[in-house]
């Protein structure tokens, strides 16, 4: 069978290839045919030449929305014909995260288009576990649950309480999955960016309560000023830069959490006093779990989700290579680039 696909060769070079795909499956493991793929920060990151422990050439591709079209054995749970959400998280299944029920952040994880060749491809194959159905969703659709699973699965870890505050910042696609499942929580939220399209974004399709665009001297004060005279109880942040990660600390009220979404790749620091003093709880938070991937595409199937406005760019399989660095360009003011297979 013919395979189309994208080779990302180095950084700036992508290649357009078919070749003979072995369609021999091992048990557990499903042919899928991929149909959308949404482009997210780290394909950017691959392209650029700065996505931390990645190796070329490399296949992108993590965000798949596709269809069954060959099991290995037929299972109770899937069928051929199914539309599938991939969840791209390969776990060996063995360590103790993977007994702990952490598959997120298993010893051994393979990310699909990160560690190994992903679904830039018309046909891949995966284990069927890792597939998540559903009958009402189109295959766009399918392919945003991935990225969104970060933001709710930082919401979980986060365990947040009727009647909270959160502040979140930075507005990237991330960045705004987080706004979406606070707000699912029924609680306050406040969105921090420089970008005020996005914090537009935030407010009008997201309902985020407030939006705040700081300058150089913005301070924990003002915050007060903006939620009378408190401080949020969770903070995310999902910036990934080191400034933002350390000034984070201040915002979160006493006794709060401060979540970090975003990776840093380097050292972060900050007062420990201030930590200790308002007694802080940190902590990081990676990819989603397989139920979080199932309760996305349940709220999204009853309508409680819209994505629709976030796919702000579109292209063809072949027009990719050369599509995307006009997605990157700031003025294009994309929030989810996705391709057509
Ligand atoms: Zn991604
Ligand atoms: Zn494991």
């Amino acid at each position: 069978m013919i395979n189309k696909h994208i080779v990302l060769h180095k950084p700036g070079k992508f290649e357009y290839k078919e070749n003979d795909i072995d369609i021999k499956l091992s048990e557990g493991e499903a042919l899928i045919q991929i149909k959308k793929i949404g482009v997210c920060g780290t394909d950017y990151h691959a392209f650029k030449g700065n996505q931390p422990f990645f190796s070329y050439p490399r296949v992108l591709g993590h965000e798949l929305g596709a269809e069954i079209i060959q099991l290995h054995s037929a299972t109770e749970s899937h069928k051929i014909g199914d539309r599938v959400a991939v969840e791209p998280y390969l776990n060996c299944g063995k360590c103790q995260p993977c007994r702990n029920n952490k598959s997120n952040c298993c010893e051994q994880l393979k990310v699909l288009g990160v560690h190994v060749d992903g679904g830039m491809a018309s046909f891949l194959k995966v284990p069927v576990n890792k597939l998540h159905r559903s009958s009402l969703l189109s295959f766009e659709h399918l392919a945003t649950i991935e990225f969104l699973g970060i933001g709710a699965h930082a919401v979980e870890r986060a365990e947040i309480k009727k009647g909270s505050t959160a502040l979140v910042i930075g507005a990237g696609p991330i960045g705004l999955s987080v706004v979406q499942f606070a707000k699912l929580k029924g609680i306050k939220v406040v969105v921090m960016d420089f970008n005020k399209n996005r914090l537009k974004f935030a407010e009008s399709q997201l309902e985020a309560d407030h939006t705040i665009c700081p300058d150089q001297d913005f301070s924990a004060d003002n915050l007060r000023e903006i939620l009378n005279g408190d401080l949020p109880d969770v903070v995310f942040d999902a910036t990934g830069n080191k400034a933002s990660m350390e000034n984070a600390l201040n915002f979160v009220c006493s006794g709060g959490k401060l979540i970090y979404v975003g990776l840093f790749i380097g050292d972060v620091q900050f007062h420990d006093p201030l930590f200790h003093k308002n007694e802080i709880t940190l902590m990081a938070t990676r990819n989603a779990l397989p139920s979080e991937f199932q309760k996305i595409i349940s709220l999204m199937e009853q309508n409680k989700i819209d994505i629709n406005q976030w796919i702000t760019h579109r292209c063809n399989f072949k027009e990719f290579p050369n599509t995307i660095e006009k997605w990157i360009d700031p003025d294009q003011m994309a929030i989810k680039g996705m391709i057509s297979v």
